[in-house]
């Protein structure tokens, strides 16, 4: 059976996700967002108190975790930890643990599995160039720090939250700098994704564009 994926990387805060689940349900893909599997392994880090770094002590942590995405919920160890995973602490400890090359190996492992055999959208950082490079449909999407910071403010602001926008952007530059900067997989755009600034332009915007790439492109990419 011919598979039809659409692979999208791009830094914290693009919209990546929010665009990826629109187009899951408008090709009626499966979404996998794998930044919620790094979330979630930050989350077992922090509970079991280990420190962030290579060794036997999170190698044993490794070999006794299961993590899986399915059906829009994030589970470890078999618990829905989808409400658990969006705070600044878990940002902050998947950036820092996602720098780890046993931990990408494991998650990178489980997201080539599902890559294989399913009718997918996946975002994440090196979605395009580790975990499905062979993707039908590949895309970077972006926006500058600035605008980034200022939705995810915006954002925290409507739920209620006491914010501060400077303290939102240098968490941003930071975590975009864990990413670029990271000796395994870093983030980059794959040479032969299609690259979508959307800085200036709202979701649906963004949407429309994405989906005439696609469709000119044709499912035969
Ligand atoms: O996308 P999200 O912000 O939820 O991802 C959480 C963290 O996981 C990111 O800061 C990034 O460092 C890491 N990540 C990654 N590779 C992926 C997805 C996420 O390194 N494929």
């Amino acid at each position: 059976m011919k598979l039809f994926r659409i692979a999208i990387d791009g830094p914290s805060g693009s919209g990546k996700s929010t665009i990826a689940k629109k187009l899951a349900s408008e090709y009626g893909l499966e979404y996998v967002d794998t930044g919620a599997m790094y979330r979630a392994m930050g989350l077992k880090i922090l509970r079991e108190g280990i420190s962030c770094e290579e060794g036997p002590v999170l190698d044993e942590l490794l070999d006794r975790t299961t993590i899986d995405f399915s059906d829009g919920k994030i589970t470890l160890d078999g618990e829905d930890v989808s409400a658990l995973i969006r705070t600044q602490e878990i940002s902050m400890m998947a950036s820092d643990c996602s720098a780890l090359a046993s931990v990408r190996k494991k998650l990178d492992s489980i997201q080539k599995e599902i890559g294989m055999t399913k009718n997918v959208v996946m975002d994440g950082r090196d979605i395009c160039t580790v975990v499905m490079p062979d993707a039908e449909h590949k895309f970077y999407i972006t926006a500058t720090p600035e605008e980034r910071a200022m939705r995810r403010y915006k954002e925290l602001l409507e739920k209620g939250e006491d914010v501060n926008y400077d303290t939102i952007l240098s968490e941003i530059n930071e975590r975009d700098y864990n990413d670029t900067h990271r000796a395994v997989n870093p983030l980059r755009k794959a040479d032969d994704a299609i690259e979508i600034d959307t800085t200036h332009l709202d979701i649906d915007g963004v949407l429309e564009l994405i989906k005439s790439k696609i469709e000119f492109a044709g499912n035969d990419a």
